[in-house]
């Protein structure tokens, strides 16, 4: 490949920037021409499409969103789309590109490979629900983020005796609720992995207090429901339960990229690059038991992450 282009796709998460500036600054250490594209597939069939240079991805490192931004793009999921997408790129001059997004931005670039585009995929969400990497860019930050809302909502369920349900993201992976649980010392993880019943919750909790716990919290990843429909429940069937409901949302997807997020989008963003240097594409690049690993995108797409249910039955053990 001489030239490359780079777009961000999907839900937007931390640490995208800091993937972007590595495929830059990678790209043109290599000698290669670097072209962004804005609005992920969107602005490629616009043809929204500039060139980069080193001061391009200046100051970018620390900052949460994309400064190329991210859309969806209904147009781009049919044939013609793709076929438009592939002649826009081919018309530039451009033969490789990488996608940074989720498993749907992915699909997208496997439809461009079939076309005669060398692509590569990299991680970008916070859900952590990629199957080709253990850790993806942004899930460290949303983590972390959860993490500090707990510690604030202990201060004052304390104060009060009462339970706390955290709603976090991920989509249907659980894995922001089960670290953010682990790390935040939860009493309760309500993850889609793992079957519930609300009477062993409430008795729990229950108990809990009987071993003088002045607070309770419970992480229910939106997978499973919303927290407001679990504290509801708790509270029809058992009174006595004192339960509040809060729903990080959006927060989850800001903020400044833990140092964790910045160095796993720096390391991938530059092996996407010398992936496509030494002519690999059609692939996911990740991070796997600390080795960067390329994977085919046609095992990648429709195949479920594994949980980590040692990591979920730790947890219990230790909030008891
Ligand atoms: P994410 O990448 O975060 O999973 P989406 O599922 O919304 O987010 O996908 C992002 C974009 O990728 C879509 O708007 C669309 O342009 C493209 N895309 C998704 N699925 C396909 C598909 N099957 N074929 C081609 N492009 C797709």
């Amino acid at each position: 490949v001489k030239k490359i282009a780079v777009l961000t796709s999907g839900g937007d998460s931390q640490g995208m920037n800091a993937a972007l500036r590595a495929v830059v600054r990678s790209g043109l250490y290599y000698g290669l021409e670097v072209y962004g594209i804005q609005r992920g597939y969107q602005g490629l069939l616009e043809n929204d499409i500039t060139q980069m240079d080193l001061r391009s991805v200046g100051d970018i490192i620390q900052r949460g969103g994309t400064i190329l931004r991210s859309a969806r793009c209904e147009e781009f999921k049919t044939p013609e789309g793709q076929q438009k997408g592939a002649d826009i790129l081919n018309q530039h001059g451009i033969d490789g590109l990488v996608v940074i997004g989720g498993d749907g931005s992915y699909h997208g670039a496997n439809k461009l490979s079939k076309l005669g585009i060398k692509t590569m995929g990299l991680p970008g969400t916070i859900d952590n629900d990629i199957s080709f990497t253990d850790y993806t860019i942004g899930f460290d930050t949303a983590v972390s983020v959860v993490v500090d809302a707990v510690n604030k909502l202990r201060d004052t369920m304390s104060s009060h005796a009462r339970s706390s349900v955290v709603e976090v993201m991920g989509r249907h992976c659980g894995d922001i609720a089960l670290h953010a649980g682990l790390a935040s010392g939860a009493e309760t993880i309500l993850v889609p992995e793992v079957e519930y019943n609300l009477d062993e919750v409430a008795a729990r909790l229950r108990e809990n207090f009987a071993k003088g716990k002045r607070h309770s919290i419970i992480i229910v990843a939106e997978g499973v429901g919303r927290g407001e429909d679990i504290v509801c429940d708790l509270k029809e069937c058992h009174a006595s339960i004192d339960a509040r409901v809060t729903v990080l949302g959006h927060i989850q997807r800001g903020g400044a990229p833990t140092p964790f997020d910045r160095n796993l989008a720096s390391r991938l963003g530059d092996f996407a690059v010398r992936s496509l240097i030494n002519g690999e594409s059609d692939k996911g690049c990740g991070i796997i038991k600390g080795e960067l690993v390329l994977t085919d995108i046609d095992k990648v797409v429709n195949t479920k992450k594994e949980f980590d249910r040692d990591l979920y039955d730790l947890a219990l053990r230790l909030s008891q």
